[in-house]
């Protein structure tokens, strides 16, 4: 047989959508891939059935129908205050997955560094990978998940053309502050650099935390590119309509990579979720309440059940990593198939989040509605029983 693309060797399985497969296997609640269970918007639906008989059927224009893209720079304006030109500054992709890996493909050439917080979204490794570059990783630490700042300057001055900023923060639950969020614009600045933020999660930040835009601080416009999606803030994961938006150069470039790979997201749903974008703001404040009402009644009851996470509460996305030392596994990945068939709740081994050898946390999602998440915990208060002998 010819040989295959070495660059596709070091990739795996994505953990998270195997520990899917796991849950669905052992009938578990599936707290592993992370989405949310209740509908998208009642309007995006209503849409959706219109457009099924009216069309569009064929194809959209490649880098996203005008419609959708003039929703997505009005909905952007109004809540970063800064303008958007739909036709020369947005891509539309499918979902922020593509968005992030035009972003890289855009912008990094074969041998270039790219900086990647760990822990980090487990696409961003492979991503970098795909584009040629190699990853430079920074550590977020437990218990904070803060940065230090020489270590990002230490990043740059290794070379790195480009930093990956998910904020908030999947799967730490950070939600950088402002301060932060200068520091690292300074450091981009100083040394040149791009920045590419994933800000999925930007609807789901727990106040007083809220959410800052990359892009929207002074001299960040024309250095970073900005990708995100409908997928959590209008519930519609299923969909996969994502975007990227920033300068012109970039976006002249991602539009023909998006093409090539694409041609395009799907015309249907495109249209279809283009009303989400011009829901009121009462949309998202109660988007914003059912996620505090899930973190609080998952996190407590963690707490009634004296199951240690790895930072008191979340700051947004809706992730806890739980701390597993003291159930004396040696793997995270046989604790999380033990806890899918013993316990009947998937989760994803926190391992595939870090780059740094790490067994003590797993990840488990509150986005789902509160009666399973009452399930879920009914069934984690069995989780001792996964407790093995210590020698
Ligand atoms: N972002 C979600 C998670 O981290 C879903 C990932 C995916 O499978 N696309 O679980």
């Amino acid at each position: 047989m010819p040989a295959l693309n070495h660059r596709a060797e070091p990739l795996s399985d994505s953990w998270i959508r195997s520990m899917t497969q796991v849950s669905r296997q052992h009938e578990a609640i599936d707290l592993a891939q992370g989405f949310p269970d209740h509908q998208p918007p009642q309007v995006v639906l209503d849409e959706l059935a219109r457009i099924a008989h009216d069309g569009p059927h064929q194809y959209a224009i490649s880098c996203g129908s005008p419609r959708l893209r003039e929703a997505l720079a009005r909905k952007q304006e109004a809540f970063r205050g800064t303008p958007v030109d739909p036709e020369r500054e947005i891509v539309v992709t499918c979902g922020a997955t593509e968005a992030m890996l035009v972003a890289l493909l855009s912008v990094v050439n074969p041998g270039d560094k790219v900086a990647i917080f760990t822990p980090y979204y487990e696409n961003f490794g492979p991503d970098s990978i795909i584009a040629g570059a190699t990853p430079v990783y920074i550590p977020l630490r437990e218990p904070t998940f803060e940065f230090d700042a020489d270590e990002v300057e230490a990043a740059f001055k290794k070379g790195a053309k480009a930093l990956i900023l998910c904020n908030p923060s999947n799967p730490s639950g950070r939600s950088f502050t402002h301060h932060e969020m200068d520091v690292l614009a300074a450091l981009a600045q100083k040394y040149d650099a791009w920045v590419i933020t994933d800000e999925v999660y930007e609807h789901i930040v727990y106040p007083p935390h809220e959410h800052i835009s990359m892009a929207a601080l002074p001299g960040m416009w024309d250095r970073t590119i900005t990708c995100s999606s409908l997928s959590k803030t209008y519930s519609m994961t299923g969909w996969r309509i994502g975007y990227l938006i920033g300068p012109p150069a970039v976006v002249s470039v991602a539009k023909k990579i998006h093409d090539f790979v694409t041609v395009g997201a799907s015309s249907i749903l495109q249209e279809a979720a283009t009303p989400a974008l011009d829901l009121p703001p009462e949309y998202y404040a109660s988007l914003q309440e059912t996620y505090i009402q899930r973190r609080d009644l998952f996190l407590n009851g963690l707490d009634d059940l004296k199951v240690t996470t790895s930072r008191t509460e979340p700051e947004g996305g809706y992730y806890v990593l739980v701390d597993i030392a003291d159930y004396g596994y040696d793997s995270d990945e046989d604790f999380c198939v033990d806890l899918a068939e013993k316990v009947g709740v998937g989760a994803v081994p926190g391992s595939m989040f870090f780059h740094e050898p790490t067994n003590h946390l797993i990840r488990l999602n509150f986005a789902r509605d509160e009666a399973v998440l009452t399930n879920a915990l009914n069934r984690l208060s069995e989780m001792s029983k996964l407790r093995r002998a210590r020698f």
